[in-house]
């Protein structure tokens, strides 16, 4: 059987181009990664979804040779992204190891059902990237549709999320929606994109040991033997030997310890933890009660619902009071407008009575 991130137990790391740019490229890359030893799967774009016409899109056909035999020749498996029936059918041809469907392809379910009948009764291994926009129903439908064309092997990959904003990051991790999908499938492998989350290369060491502490399965790193002359994604790319030691800094820790005395302090935390959520839990129910009578008081009385200068009072003395306590005041900042959002809700519930 081919290695997948599905059958290895050690981070599984998958490196190669952006894009296949020449065979030339494709195998001084290859030969460069299998060199370190490191590296589980070689990746290369075919076809590249560009945001807007007349960037380079990709050599298409013609590169999945140089891959399929750079792979060959390394004695690496090989993976690309396909975004339509068509790639589907020229990548399995070629002998692709492996499949990743695209951001901007996870958002479209008609595309996504297309890939999906292309490869029913094949048992190609295939990744799912996020949807682009931060929808978790978008990444876990993507996921059903390949589950349900019986295609077994299938892991996700964690890419980040576009924001209108401009932050730090390419793509907001936005750490909790691949965590919320572990939870949906707690056997799906996660693999972490950090190249395309950054955005720039000084971030991808950072992004790849947050990934590993999150108990994420791999990672897929965007890696060019000259970087700066990247006919894609240039600012992301890095070279194998800077991979290498990317690799060698990164901290693998356990998942689980067979060390008793930890394990015995670990659950008795744990067991103050759950009994301090359960009174956390009765509070808010006891602060919802009395929103509730609030609520009628404000009715009978004809009152609106907001009553902006309480409102305004509650966050900043709470937040004040947050801060003796040495919390965090965003996290305040936070916590307080969703038990707000809640409590207007029950309140305008009881108005409409
Ligand atoms: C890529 O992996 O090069 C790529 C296009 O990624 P994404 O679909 O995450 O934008
Ligand atoms: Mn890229």
């Amino acid at each position: 059987m081919k290695t997948t991130p599905n059958t290895t137990k050690k981070p599984f790391i998958i490196a190669g181009p952006c894009s296949a740019e020449t065979e030339e490229q494709v195998f001084e890359i290859a030969a460069q990664l299998s060199e370190i030893g490191k590296v589980n799967m070689l990746r290369a774009g075919i076809w590249k979804p560009r945001t807007r016409p007349g960037n380079f899109e990709g050599v298409g056909e013609i590169g999945l040779n140089w891959l399929v035999n750079a792979g060959k020749e390394n004695n690496l498996p090989v993976t690309t992204e396909v975004a339509n029936a068509k790639h589907v059918e020229l990548a399995l041809k070629a002998g692709v190891d492996m499949l990743w469907i695209g951001a901007r392809t996870t958002v479209n379910p008609f595309s996504v059902q297309e890939i999906a009948d292309a490869v029913k009764g094949t048992n190609i291994p295939i990744m799912i990237k996020n949807p682009i926009n931060p929808d978790l129903q978008l990444w876990v439908g993507a996921i059903e549709r390949i589950q349900k064309s019986g295609i077994s092997d299938i892991s996700a990959i964690h890419r980040g999320f576009s924001s209108y904003e401009k932050t730090n990051f390419r793509n907001e991790p936005k750490w909790g929606i691949p965590i919320e999908l572990m939870r949906i499938f707690p056997d799906l492998p996660i693999i972490c994109d950090p190249s395309h989350i950054g955005g720039k290369r000084e971030l991808i060491e950072s992004i790849s040991q947050k990934a590993l502490d999150m108990n994420m399965a791999g990672l897929m790193i965007e890696t060019h033997h000259t970087p700066d002359k990247a006919w894609s994604d240039a600012a992301q790319q890095i070279t194998p030997n800077i991979l290498n030691q990317l690799l060698n800094n990164l901290v693998v820790r356990n998942k689980q310890s067979n060390n008793q005395e930890f394990v015995t302090k670990l659950e008795d935390l744990r067991i103050d933890i759950d009994s301090l959520d359960e009174k956390l839990l009765h509070i808010v129910a006891e602060r919802f009660q009395l929103t509730n009578q609030i609520g009628k008081y404000k009715k009978n009385q004809n009152i609106t619902i907001l009553q902006k200068d309480r409102w305004f009072e509650i966050l900043k003395s709470r937040k004040e009071f947050g801060k003796s306590l040495n919390l965090n005041s965003e996290f305040i900042d936070q916590l307080l407008k969703l038990i707000h959002k809640e409590s207007v809700a029950i309140q305008t519930k009881i108005m409409n009575k």
